[in-house]
């Protein structure tokens, strides 16, 4: 194996399991890896013990010297952003620029979690004669982050510097199918001066999610996954009487109208489509073509020839996932959509054991076909088409999810039309992947997410804290006027 086996990470040290071992494949090679533990809940409680234990003298600690930590951890990120990338392309299969990006967006985390002082500085004021009331942002105590397998570096990110740097202790729970990032995250935090019980790993699958939702420890849940398990995990935190944000799944619209500018529509759309392999949740995997855009969807098939599988098209994740990818493009074929540009059974020379597909583009897929209802989370661009805006919206805002949608016009009034009625959380004009970034806060509507809070950004900050409200009022007769 190229790593070693995966360790849980309790109280500052990697700490050996006894737990079955599932295999950590890359997909870019299709090879054994590492291992990773699934952990029992007994891990989980060692380790929730170890956050009980950080949290007095951690959240005691100014906030300003809680965040001179994050000032060196971002330091470190920089220092080790090509060891951290190509942590990420092995075990998610990401392009290497690709994965560099998930690293510089985990460094502008960091950055927002550092001007944390400067956002959460506390209310007071007179309420009366001679009372005053305060109101001061608290931690939660221990919480937890689980994680989904396609942003190994940047979800965890989504959650660490801010939960800890607004003084919570933390369980990180990774994907089990990329756990590798995590273990050097936990490193790196050590080394900047993070005390040990701060941050704590505990790998797994369905038991130790499980178990998170139950521990009556546990304040805080943050699930980032498909809709299917951020139901069940809402649903389970929040029965336990924990506060829960959960990220979803997604199907996200790009509407384009025939007035958008083509070169910028098609490279746009290609890349939304095809960015990390489609394994986004803000991937733009439905176009609707509104009226005329024939010669856009020509650009669109141009723009995605030019990805090639093995260049600058990374791998799925699994050959689980291959295999659903490609089974969809062919169901929405026999369906009688159009295959414009067909990416399966991609090889790649080198790398035959590879996950690979290719670039796909389907055209004249129609609103009750699978394709167009399910996510299908690889880099497949399914095309609908329409006579009007009104209609385009109407198949948006059929779709039970509402991450993200967007509209390539250049018509500002068709924007404004499109930002008003479209039914999701996260808005493009003329972009693709309009991921709001820091300090806007991240997150989708419908079941593209169950809580009330965002997951990153200002949002984030009242996920994970809670506010203790005084109010103070001095007898006047005691004052004492030291004469002596
Ligand atoms: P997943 O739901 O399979 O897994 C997510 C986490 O849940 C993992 O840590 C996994 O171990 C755990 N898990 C899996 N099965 C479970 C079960 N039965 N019970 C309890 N826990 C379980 O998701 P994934 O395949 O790792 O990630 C891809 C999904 O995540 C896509 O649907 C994608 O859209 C979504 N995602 C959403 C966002 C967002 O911001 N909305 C961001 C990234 C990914």
């Amino acid at each position: 194996m190229k790593y070693p086996a995966i360790r849980n990470y309790v109280a500052g040290q990697g700490v050996d399991s006894s737990a079955a071992t599932l295999d950590v494949m890359s997909p870019l090679s299709g090879q054994l890896i590492s291992t990773v533990p699934l952990s029992s809940a007994a891990a989980l409680d060692e380790a929730v013990q170890a956050a009980k234990v950080a949290f007095p003298s951690w959240s005691a600690m100014p906030i300003k010297e809680r965040v001179q930590i994050f000032y060196r951890y971002k330091t470190l990120l920089e220092r080790d952003m090509k060891a951290l990338a190509d942590l990420v392309r092995e075990e998610n299969g990401k392009t290497y620029d690709e994965a560099r990006a998930e690293v510089e967006k985990a460094i502008e985390l960091t950055e927002f979690a550092c001007s944390m002082p400067q956002l959460i500085q506390g209310e007071f004021l007179e309420v009366s004669k001679g009372v005053e009331a305060r109101a001061e942002r608290k931690p939660l105590g221990v919480v937890a982050s689980i994680a989904p397998f396609n942003f190994p570096n940047m979800v965890p990110h989504w959650t660490i510097p801010n939960a800890l740097v607004l003084g919570n202790t933390m369980i990180l729970k990774p994907s089990e199918q990329v756990p590798l990032s995590a273990v050097k995250i936990a490193e790196l935090l050590k080394e900047a001066g993070l005390p040990d019980g701060v941050l704590n790993i505990v790998n797994g699958d369905r038991e130790i999610v499980e178990a998170i939702c139950d521990h009556p420890a546990i304040q805080a849940v943050s699930f980032v996954g498909s809709t299917k398990i951020a139901k069940v995990v809402y649903i389970r935190a929040t029965s336990n009487l924990k506060r829960c944000v959960a990220l979803g799944g997604a199907k996200n619209h790009l509407m384009v109208l025939p007035d958008a500018h083509p070169e910028m529509t098609a490279s746009n759309v290609a890349a939304s489509m095809s960015g990390c392999a489609g394994q986004r949740c803000m991937a733009g995997s439905t176009m609707v073509g509104v009226g005329a855009v024939d010669g856009i969807v020509a650009k669109i098939v141009e723009e995605a020839r030019k990805i090639i599988p093995g260049q600058n098209l990374g791998s799925v994740i699994s050959k689980e996932a291959k295999a659903r990818i490609e089974q969809h493009i062919t169901e929405a074929e026999a369906a009688g959509a159009k295959v414009l540009l067909d990416g399966r059974n991609a090889v790649v020379p080198g790398h035959e054991e590879g996950y690979y597909v290719g670039a796909t583009v389907i055209d004249y897929v129609t609103p009750d076909m699978r394709i167009a209802q399910e996510e299908v989370f690889g880099p497949v661009l399914a095309i609908m088409r329409t006579n009007t805006l009104d209609e385009a919206l109407a198949i948006e805002n059929a779709n039970p999810y509402g991450n993200a949608a967007a509209v390539f016009t250049a018509s500002g009034s068709s924007a404004r039309y499109v930002m008003d009625h479209a039914n999701a959380g996260m808005i493009g004009i003329n972009i693709g992947v309009p991921v709001p970034r820091e300090p806007f806060s991240f997150g989708g509507w419908n079941e593209s997410k169950f809580g009330a809070c965002d997951i990153t950004g200002k949002s984030s900050i009242e996920f994970w804290t809670q506010l203790k409200k005084t109010t103070t009022k001095w007898n006047p007769e005691s004052r004492v006027n030291w004469m002596s």
